[in-house]
């Protein structure tokens, strides 16, 4: 088995959509990024990468390969799932928390879950934390994102 571990944080941006946990939410107060910023779906790609061994996202889908530029966050996990299991593991289950003010993810868990899941070919967990107006996150300034992941061989 391996354990892997990811994080992200985008800026919040005015008149972006807000893709959080492969889903849109609505607001248009969404998440700047190099692709749709969806932080819990980036934390989770550098979750499974770090078990795999394989690096992070930077590496993988960094500003040196545009072809993945503006990539939904459900694209590159399962770009990702591919490349974990093309080296022999299989997602056992993975948790994923987003911090910030918006979205309250515990209003659609379960469509989240489901989306992540199908993603990634295992159980994922969705939970959401506020910082109690503390910090970037807690001034609404950008959504950040912990993820781990543990992989089982194939
Ligand atoms: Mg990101």
């Amino acid at each position: 088995m391996r354990v892997g571990i990811g994080t992200d944080v985008h800026p919040v941006e005015a008149g972006r959509p807000c893709w959080v946990a492969g889903l849109l939410w609505p607001g248009d107060d969404g998440c700047a990024g190099h692709s749709d910023g969806d932080v819990a779906a980036h934390a989770l790609c550098d979750a499974l990468l770090s078990a795999a061994g394989l690096g992070d996202l930077g590496a993988v889908f960094g500003t040196g390969r545009p072809e993945w530029s503006g990539a939904s966050g459900v694209t590159l996990l399962a770009e990702v799932r591919r490349l974990v299991e093309a080296e022999g593991w299989a997602l056992g289950n993975a948790a994923v928390q987003v911090i910030g003010n918006a979205p309250k993810i515990g209003t659609r868990r379960a469509e989240a879950q489901q989306v992540l899941s199908d993603a990634l070919g295992g159980p994922v967990a969705v939970s959401g934390t506020t910082t109690d107006g503390l910090g970037l996150t807690g001034r609404g300034e950008g959504i950040a994102a912990v993820a781990t992941a543990l992989l089982l061989p194939r």
